[in-house]
This record gives structure tokens, C-alpha cells and sequence, in this order.
């Protein structure tokens, strides 16, 4: 079988001054031809601290990597950036498919760089596989907005377990942080697990939602509803107008069912239009005045400290999980003990006890 990280990392090396010079013409200047493995951490770190978005991608691409000694360097860059990173807003920005995600972020993107803040973009994508297409298809949507040298857009991390997608772009927020970007605007694709991951590594949770989705607030969707700081109706603009004023109410009502969220605020829900520009501002505004109001009653903290110990024990659990699949031992018993499940002669929960053991004493053994 071909090693599938070898592959992607040398994919991903080789892209990447074609991949700098398309998201931004400007960077091209800076490209360096060097491989981003030849770097030490110590000239990622002073590289990123000193906002080279060049040396930034390179510890991204590093970070994607599952090579160990890829991991091994790249963690010892996110340890050595974090005490910079943590002084910006982090907002998800979340919706179904098609709500306009994309269009209300290049929408966004002028009126944040008029306040003079530095813009990160990322996408958490755990279906995305990274093929050509898909980079281009990223860029091209926020075309626009990827011109700005204040601007750094970066795609999802290539197909993995959400998890360790997720974990991935958590720690892309902090070295994004550390090279300076305060605006860090996280975009799920909208499949209903990844906005649950993506609620845990954001301070501000916005939902955008469209008019006439009656269904919105069945099953899941309630769920993500319930996690919403701001909700936005988007395309509120032409013969949609009166359907997301009545949609707004809507939603209105449902959250005040739901009682008050534990930050003690009350999400508010608006009207915009991604396309014709308005309301996006007022959208915000909202988000400013959600972290202000959280910020002084210690929420906004109490909230990024639970998450730290929430990521300290997923990583915990990802890599008892990995290590237990991946010892031999347990992959060559791994097949007899599932047979005896299926055919009945065997209890799952036995079954699982047997093979804990077996991993169990080659852990011992090591
Ligand atoms: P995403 O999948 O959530 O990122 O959605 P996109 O940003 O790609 O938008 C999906 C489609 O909706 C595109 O054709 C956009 O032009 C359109 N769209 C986005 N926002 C608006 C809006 O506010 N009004 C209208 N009329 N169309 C919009």
C-alpha cells in the first residue's frame, strides 16, 4: 500500500508556491523554493511571529502532515506560539450548504479590514479530499477578498476523522494568531457533526439560515440552533425580503424557548443579504457586542479554558484509539474475535475485553 502521508505531504509541498502566488499575487515575492522540512522550529516560529504568511502555510502544511517527525516539529511550533496566539476573535461562521457562507464572508471581509483588522479564513471540511479542483474551487470563491495582504485564506485540511481535522485547524487558529491575524472566521461545510466540533474551538458561534426552511428547527438543526450566538437570515434581499422578516420571528420565538443560554445572552436574530451588502455590518456588530458582553462576565475566558480541557482529553482519546488499532497484535486478532461477534459465539463487550487485553499486554511488553 502506498504511504498515503508521504504522498499527500509531497503533493502538498510541491504546490505550495503555486498555491501562495494564486491566493495572493503579492506573496509571491516572498515564495521561498526552500522545502518547508529543511526549516527548523525555530525559524517557523520566529517566521511566523514575524508574519511571514510563507513560512506560515509551510507550519500549516507541516501541521497537516502525519508524518512523526513532520508532527514532532510542528508541535513544537504550536507549543512555542501559543503564549502569542489567543488575542484575536474567533467566529464560526455556519449554515447549510448553499446559505451563502462564502458570500457573506467576502461580504464581511471589506468592512473588518476598514476597522484595520488581520483576517484568517478557514475551513473545516472532514469530506474534503485536497485535489486540485478543490483548491481552485476555495480560491475562487473568496477571490476578491484573497488579494489583501491582510487576508489569509486556508483551505480545510485534507480528509481525515473530523476529529483530527478539527484538531488540526484548532491549532492553524493559533499559529495563524501568533503571525498577527485578530480575525479568525472558521467555515464549517454544514454537515451537522462538524458544526458540534467546530462550536468547540470558536468564541462567537453564527448561524446563517434562509427563509421558508421550515424544517430548520427539527432534529439536529435545533440542536446547532441551541448553539448560536448570533443567527442571521441570509438572503434577505428581493421577493425574499417579507419570508426572512417572517422567518426572523420565527426564529425569535424558538430561541426564547429554548431559555437562556449559559454565557447569559441572548442571541439575537437578523436579516442580511450576503449579496447586496446589507445588514452584514449590523451582523457585526452583533458579534463585537456578544464578545464585550461576554468578555465582562467572564464567559468569553471560561469558555476558551473548558475548551483547552475539552481538546486535552480528544487528543487523549484519539490517540489511545489510534495506538490501539494500529498495535499488530491487536490487528491480527482483530478479524477472528469480530467473526465470532457476527456469528453470535462471542458478546460484544467480551470481545472488546479480549482484545483491550491483548493490547493491553503488548503495552506491557514494550
Ligand atoms: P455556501 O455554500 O454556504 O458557502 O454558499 P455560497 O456563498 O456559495 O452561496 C450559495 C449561492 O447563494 C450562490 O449562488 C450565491 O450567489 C447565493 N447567495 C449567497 N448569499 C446570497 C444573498 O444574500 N442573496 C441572494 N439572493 N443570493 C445569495
Amino acid at each position: 500500500m502506498p504511504n498515503r502521508d508521504e504522498h499527500q505531504s509531497a503533493r502538498s509541498y510541491s504546490s505550495s508556491p503555486d498555491e501562495v502566488s494564486t491566493f495572493n499575487p503579492n506573496l509571491k515575492r516572498q515564495a521561498s523554493s526552500r522545502s518547508p522540512s529543511a526549516r527548523s522550529a525555530d525559524e517557523y516560529v520566529s517566521g511566523i511571529l514575524e508574519g511571514n504568511r510563507v513560512v506560515l502555510s509551510q507550519a500549516i502544511t507541516l501541521l497537516e502532515s502525519t508524518r512523526p517527525d513532520h508532527q514532532e516539529t510542528a508541535q513544537t511550533v504550536v507549543e512555542r506560539c501559543l503564549p502569542q496566539a489567543g488575542d484575536s476573535i474567533r467566529v464560526a461562521v455556519t449554515g447549510v450548504p448553499g446559505v451563502g457562507k462564502s458570500t457573506f464572508i467576502e461580504a464581511l471581509g471589506p468592512a473588518l479590514l476598514e476597522e484595520n483588522r488581520r483576517l484568517a479564513v478557514l475551513t473545516v471540511d472532514p469530506t474534503s479530499e485536497r485535489s486540485q479542483g478543490s483548491i481552485l474551487g476555495d480560491k475562487t470563491r473568496m477571490g476578491a477578498l484573497a488579494s489583501s495582504d491582510d487576508v489569509y485564506i486556508r483551505p480545510s485540511p485534507t480528509a481525515g476523522t473530523l476529529g483530527g481535522v478539527a484538531r488540526k485547524t484548532r491549532e492553524t487558529i493559533f499559529l495563524c494568531e501568533a503571525a498577527g491575524f485578530d480575525t479568525i472566521l472558521v467555515e464549517t461545510v454544514g454537515v451537522g457533526q462538524s458544526e458540534v466540533t467546530v462550536r468547540s474551538m470558536v468564541d462567537v458561534f453564527l448561524l446563517l439560515a434562509l427563509a421558508g426552511a421550515g424544517d430548520e428547527l427539527q432534529g439536529i438543526k435545533r440542536g446547532i440552533v441551541e448553539m448560536a450566538d448570533v443567527l442571521a437570515i441570509n438572503k434577505a434581499d428581493g421577493e425574499n425580503k417579507t419570508a426572512a422578516e417572517e422567518a426572523r420571528s420565527e426564529y425569535g420565538k424558538a430561541l426564547r424557548l429554548l431559555g437562556e443560554p449559559e454565557s447569559g445572552w441572548t442571541p439575537p436574530v437578523l436579516t442580511c443579504s450576503a449579496e447586496t451588502g446589507n445588514g452584514i455590518r449590523e451582523v457585526w456588530t452583533s458579534i463585537q457586542e456578544y464578545c464585550r458582553y461576554t468578555k465582562e462576565n467572564g464567559y468569553f475566558s471560561q469558555q476558551r479554558q473548558e475548551q483547552s480541557r475539552h481538546w486535552m482529553y480528544q487528543s487523549i482519546e484519539e490517540t489511545l484509539r489510534s495506538d490501539f488499532f494500529e498495535t499488530p497484535a491487536v490487528q491480527s486478532a482483530l478479524e477472528e474475535v469480530e467473526e465470532k461477534v457476527l456469528n453470535g459465539t462471542l458478546s460484544s463487550f467480551a470481545a472488546a475485553q479480549k482484545l483491550l487485553s491483548v493490547y493491553r499486554r503488548t503495552d506491557a511488553s514494550d
